[in-house]
């Protein structure tokens, strides 16, 4: 008999939505993982390796982990302290003097981890995050064991006097020297919007992203307020304007993009550009429903995000896929648009490939990163089970996130973060709602 191979987790007996080119689903599968890579999947009877580490998955779906593509993590501890507000009002009034007066790395990188520990338990394996103080926000998700690409936001209002004063690109390449090698984390440039970015600002943002390669994060027409401020001061719709400034020919992911015309639309389309949808902050912000039928009509790349806790106020990304599913069937009078296996592969293989990651991530898939998300279906709502697409997108939902494996780490097991104490966030958590709290009434 043949010696046992290596592994270091073996995962077995669950049902794979591998979410690949296939778009195979395999019950009762296994899965090897070795050095933070799928190596195996194969049928579960004669198991061929002698892994250091097992997880039954019997009675589990297993998926990709969840890629959330937009989000602020450091503004965890905002959550729900200035709600029911105008986009504007919450902004100016509350959310940039109150960064003004509370941000220092360990404020960002406590608030960054709190978010990290919630991202995880809601099966997110990888988030496309923009703030300030990158290296701060790196150190919390490799404490939690997240993976993030992380986005220095470039801003320039008298508001936001916390940006760096150190010339971003500098600052850019130095965190991305610094952390290169690193497994989890990895930088891009976010200059944060139209109407806070001068031109030759984003002229250059735009020059350094091609000279050095990397991918641009930024909001873009979330209000109708924005882009009437856009054809005032710059003459053009906000796209066209991103055109001029050398920014369409770039690879990028624009939030909200709710306030787009046909021509725009169009323009995305030939770019190598990605949306990321927030519905739930659109909705609440009462910002606007985007027209995701004519996105996709067009071939524009759409993924979806969660946006920071302070709008959402959740870093729930499965709910994002129900209700936008939901919300969109609605708006467009057709049930049959926006299945849910489409939108589970939007915010899977999608967004991999939004964030030029698709090569190693995204899809259960022999070679690519061991980043896996087990949904447990053994319980009153996730039973009977006929569709396990609809089951995950319609039914279960985040709750029912029992294990997430991220580089081939069980960074989460039975509801239970392995590297961190949940209790120690809530202690501190309960500490900074105090602080932030005798800031609100100074
Ligand atoms: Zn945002």
């Amino acid at each position: 008999m043949a010696e046992p191979r290596k592994a270091d987790l073996l995962i077995t007996g669950g049902t794979l939505l591998c979410m690949d080119e296939g778009r195979r689903v395999l019950a009762g599968h296994s899965i090897a993982i070795l050095k933070g890579r799928i190596v195996d999947i194969f049928a579960d009877g004669n198991v061929p390796y002698a892994p250091l580490e097992s997880l039954d998955a019997s009675g589990c779906i297993v998926m990709p982990g969840l890629i959330n593509a937009h989000t602020h993590l450091p503004m965890t501890y905002f959550r729900g302290l200035a709600d029911d507000l105008p986009l504007e009002t919450w902004l100016n009034e509350y959310i940039w003097p109150l960064e003004g007066k509370l941000l220092n790395s360990q404020f960002i990188r406590d608030s960054a981890l709190h978010g990290a520990a919630e991202m995880i338990q809601n099966g997110i394996t990888q988030i496309h995050d923009m703030y300030f103080d990158m290296p701060a926000i790196a150190e919390a998700c490799l404490e939690a064991g997240l993976r993030a690409i992380i986005g220095g936001a470039v801003i320039e209002t008298q508001a936001a006097i916390h940006a760096s004063d150190r010339p971003w690109l500098e600052y850019l390449l130095e965190t991305r020297q610094r952390y290169s090698g690193n497994a989890l984390v990895d930088f891009d440039l976010a200059p944060h919007s139209i109407y806070v970015c001068r031109r030759e600002t984003l002229e250059k943002c735009a020059q350094a992203a091609s000279e050095h390669g990397f991918l641009l994060h930024m909001h873009l027409s979330e209000t109708r307020g924005e882009v009437a401020e856009c054809l005032h001061q710059h003459g053009r719709k906000p796209v066209f304007y991103l055109r001029e400034l050398g920014m369409l020919d770039l690879p990028a992911v624009y939030a909200h993009g709710i306030w787009v015309d046909d021509d725009e639309i169009e323009l995305l389309a030939s770019a190598p550009a990605s949306i990321a949808i927030c519905t739930e902050c659109n909705l609440k912000l009462a910002s606007g429903i985007l027209p995701l039928a004519d996105y996709l009509k067009n071939g524009v790349s759409v993924c979806f995000a969660t946006d920071g806790v302070a709008s959402n106020n959740n870093l729930d990304l499965l709910a994002e896929l129900d209700l936008t599913a939901k919300l969109h069937k609605a708006v467009n009078n057709d049930p049959t648009f926006l299945p849910a296996e489409q939108a589970l592969r939007m915010a899977t293989i999608g967004a991999a490939k939004a964030l030029g990651i698709a090569a190693r991530r995204g899809s259960l898939s022999i070679g690519k990163d061991a980043d896996i998300c087990v949904l447990d279906t053994a319980s009153l709502a996730g039973q009977p089970l006929y569709n396990p697409y609809s089951q995950v997108v319609y039914a279960l939902g985040s709750r029912a996130v029992r294990d997430v494996v991220i580089a081939g780490e069980l960074v989460y097991r039975d509801g239970r973060h392995t590297r961190i104490e949940e209790q120690k966030l809530l202690r501190d958590a309960q500490r900074y709602r105090e602080l932030i709290a005798r800031e609100l009434r100074a």
